[in-house]
């Protein structure tokens, strides 16, 4: 059992090394899932943008999407998500299995597009984040109107325009596309369409965004110009001739699965159907896939259990893989082995257990600074556990995300950092550059998000 906790096999493995296979081989009706992130700053338009969508798409009626707009008019932009969960997602919810931050999806030609809520909100930057780390793409929504474009650029001093584009960036989002909405309020004129390009295109360069991962499209949210047809508006299509939104999200690439990774299922609920005497878990698979019949490790325990069943969707199935969300059941094994946090894996190849993590981290809107000592709950996909800061190695440039100064004493708001941290018991973990999903950390304390990070390096159990 000591092995499997020190020996991380799965890295020593070429087969699995060159690991990353995009998920064009998935039956079919199953099509490819991209998790969009839409982000920008708050009232740039993202709560209508997402609404219209998904009232073009078919998703939700007209009467739904009014009263959405509604309520986010009254909550000050509340979360969209609580008031579109479609009957699908209640569903799951009720089944337990994990959820995605979004709840709202839509198909396009290509893809199946899983909408992650990031309302613009202050408030909202842990959801904003948790958005950022899965997505796979996103939609940065601009306001084009007069000094609001401006606002959020600089506004608050910080515009949250800058904020969130950096932090996707930092997250590994590679491909953007900036929706420059309200165009109706300046007219669809191109030269504002062309100044804001100029001007937030040369910060997103210096954020690390490539100029040919960047598309940029004109759009009305709420005039319905440019979103999944070429815009009615004839001054617009003069000028424009590039595509709508829902084209331009095809045209994206798509996102690299683990299918052919060790499987990876970190648990997030467990089930005893006492009637059948077996038990059941849910969450998404991350990596790999899993077979009916087939033996599985649970961590950290180091047990071997069979498959019984899988259900994906609501059905039966004989296999799940990277992106899935899934109930299992499982035979020969004891639930005490079971919890919410372990990771079922295969069976040669156990993901790493840790109690001491290297992570960089953001420090989000804090009252008291974190120091040496600091005493926090980490939060790792479904696992928590107590915690304490033991190093804070270096602090980081916000932009850059470079080395900006040697060990600083505290770590304040919206400072970036390198630290280490204990765990008072292991949790299953791997760093964030090998498996997004179990490599992504919240710190929290008294009841509120203090930090978000990734795990940028796993210590051996026994050193
Ligand atoms: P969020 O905070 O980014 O989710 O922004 P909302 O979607 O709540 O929109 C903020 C305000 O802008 C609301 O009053 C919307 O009706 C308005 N709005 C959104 N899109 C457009 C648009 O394309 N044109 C105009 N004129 N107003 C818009």
């Amino acid at each position: 059992l000591e092995n499997k906790f020190t020996e991380n096999k799965g890295e020593s493995q070429d087969e699995y090394k060159s690991g990353k296979v995009a998920v064009n081989d998935q039956e079919p009706g199953n099509q490819n899932q991209l998790n969009l992130a839409i982000v920008g700053h708050v009232d740039s338009g993202k709560s209508t943008l997402s609404g219209r969508l998904l009232h073009l798409l078919g998703r939700i009626s007209k009467k739904e999407m009014h009263k959405n707009e509604k309520e986010a008019k009254e909550k000050g932009k509340g979360s969209f998500t609580y008031a579109w969960a479609l009957d699908e997602s209640n569903e799951e919810r009720e089944r337990g299995i994990t959820m995605t931050v979004g709840i709202a999806y839509f198909n396009s030609k290509k893809y199946h597009v899983v909408l992650l809520d990031s309302p613009g909100h202050k408030d909202f930057v842990p959801n904003m984040i948790s958005g950022a780390t899965q997505a796979d793409a996103a939609v940065l929504v601009v306001d084009a109107s007069m000094g609001s474009f401006e606002a959020g650029m600089n506004g608050n001093g910080f515009g949250q325009t800058k904020e969130h584009a950096q932090l996707i960036r930092s997250f590994g989002v590679e491909q953007l596309i900036v929706a420059i909405n309200k165009m109706d309020l300046v007219d669809y004129k191109k030269e504002r369409f062309d100044s804001i390009k100029v001007q937030l295109g040369s910060f997103l360069r210096s954020c690390g965004f490539k100029e040919s991962c960047i598309t940029w499209i004109p759009i009305s949210a709420m005039g319905n110009q440019n979103l999944v047809t070429a815009p009615s508006d004839a001054y617009l299509s003069s000028w424009y001739q590039g595509s709508c939104l829902l084209n331009a999200i095809d045209l994206l690439q798509p996102p690299l699965r683990d299918v052919s990774k060790p499987l990876r299922l970190p648990i997030c609920d467990v089930t005893k159907l006492h009637t059948l005497g077996f038990i059941a878990v849910s969450g998404k698979v991350e990596a790999g896939v899993v077979k009916n019949g087939s033996q599985v490790l649970l961590m950290p325990s180091g047990e071997i259990a069979t498959i019984r069943s899988i259900e994906r969707n609501s059905s039966p199935c004989n296999a799940a893989s990277a992106g899935d969300n899934v109930g299992i059941s499982l035979h020969g094994v004891d639930q005490i082995h079971l919890i919410p946090g372990g990771v079922l894996c295969h069976p040669d190849y156990p993901v790493s257990v840790s109690r001491r993590l290297e992570l960089k981290i953001l420090v989000l809107d804090i009252k008291m600074p974190i120091i040496i000592g600091s005493q926090v709950e980490l939060h790792i996909h479904h696992a928590k556990e107590a915690a304490r800061v033991v190093k804070i190695i270096s602090e980081l440039d916000q932009k850059t995300g470079k080395v900006s100064k040697g060990a600083p004493r505290v770590l304040k708001s919206k400072q970036s950092a390198i630290v280490e941290v204990n765990l008072e018991r292991p949790v299953c973990v791997e760093e964030f550059s090998r498996c997004k999903a179990l490599g992504r950390a919240f710190l929290r304390s008294a009841g509120n998000t203090i930090a978000v990070g990734i795990v940028t390096r796993v210590f051996p159990l026994y050193i």
